[in-house]
């Protein structure tokens, strides 16, 4: 019995050693919030002492920090965040309930994957900006050459202007991205959507040129709090997409809807589909589910990941519904807090 008991005791100092050992910062709280353990990595990273914060209400212990304010917001997760006891430090910090009302809160230091990610922020926004120049010049010249004086070169050139501009789109998306990045909100203004729906359609049907029934209900009939400029372009980016992947004689329905949560604009397309393995990675850069369909209707594989990051900035969602060969619905799911009375106040 005693060696049973010792044995016990043996595991459960392991357990704990393993714990307090353990690189992000671990405080076991009770089911009122107060701290009952802490291991070491929570004194370097969020500055509590043991034993002398053993029993303190966690919340108001971190009063102040950006962490404490998530405490006490009641959000699952944080990301990126200052750690408390040095702002140097960033973390990931997220609560995970156990037993009876008990939660553990982790905090991850991601400093040096924070910095990677910034690095390659501005990598891709560095070789843009650099390739912005040499690509309009190249552009430009281009546009002077004219075809008729040189017939036999008539093609080539017709396939280089196709090329540059193409270079030129992808560098101006890959510079849309890159702000979107740095960004942690944008302008919130008043989006008329009416006006924005209507010129979006006109959009899509110059784009068609006759070839899909393009149609737009509106039953929502409120406006938007946003930035005009990046809901605009989320929006006609989708509307663009279902141009571009429906074959003629396509149909193709925008529409802006009361949700139980808010409101939605969806297009729904009766064009190519996807097939369901590809959904879950449509919105990574440059992930596409043909290559040669959307180069070969001028797609630079960055507007899905460019619609995702304006919606993110405006707390909105995108879900997609496909089936091959049937067609595809896209849709921007708004909350509440984020609809307007069409022309005037809060919806
Ligand atoms: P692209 O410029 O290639 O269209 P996107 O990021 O806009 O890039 O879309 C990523 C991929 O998602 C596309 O290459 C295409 O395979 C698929 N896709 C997007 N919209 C649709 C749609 N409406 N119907 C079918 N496939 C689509």
């Amino acid at each position: 019995m005693a060696s049973r008991a010792r044995r016990l005791a043996a595991q459960l100092r392991d357990l704990r050693d393993a714990a307090a050992a353990f690189p992000d910062a671990l405080v076991l709280l009770d089911d009122a919030g107060r701290v009952r353990w802490i291991n070491r990595a929570a004194t370097r990273l969020l500055g509590l002492a043991w034993p002398g914060d053993r029993g303190v209400l966690l919340a108001e212990r971190l009063q102040g920090s950006r962490l404490g304010d998530w405490l006490r917001s009641g959000e699952a997760r944080a990301d990126d965040i200052p750690a408390p006891a040095d702002a140097e430090i960033r973390v990931n910090a997220s609560l995970i309930a156990f037993g009876h009302g008990q939660r553990v809160l982790r905090a991850r230091d991601i400093t040096e994957l924070a910095r990677l990610d910034q690095v390659r922020r501005d990598f891709v926004a560095n070789v843009s900006h650099e390739l912005r120049t040499p690509l309009t010049v190249i552009h430009g010249y281009l546009e002077l050459l004219d075809p008729d004086e040189v017939p036999a070169l008539a093609p080539v050139i017709a396939e280089m202007r196709t090329q540059s501009r193409r270079m030129g789109q992808i560098v101006e998306d890959l510079l849309t991205l890159s702000r979107l990045e740095m960004k942690r909100s944008l302008p919130d203004e008043h989006v008329a959507t009416a006006p924005m729906f209507a010129t979006i359609r006109k959009e899509a049907e110059a784009l068609s040129q006759g070839r899909h029934r393009i149609v737009l209900e509106d039953s929502a009939h409120c406006d938007l709090l946003g930035s005009p400029k990046d809901l605009h372009s989320a929006f006609s980016n989708l509307v663009s997409n279902a141009v571009r992947y429906t074959p003629t004689g396509g149909e193709i329905v925008m529409r802006w809807r009361r949700t139980p949560t808010g409101a939605e604009f969806s297009v729904t397309d009766t064009g190519y589909g996807i097939p369901a393995e590809h959904l879950a990675r449509l919105t990574e850069r440059f992930y596409r589910v043909s290559s040669s369909r959307s180069r070969g209707t001028g797609g630079t594989g960055l507007g899905l990941s460019i619609v995702k990051h304006v919606l993110n900035l405006h707390q909105a969602r995108l879900a997609i519904a496909s089936e091959p060969g049937k067609g595809s619905t896209f849709a921007c799911q708004f909350d509440q807090a984020r609809l307007l009375e069409a022309g005037g106040d809060a919806a």
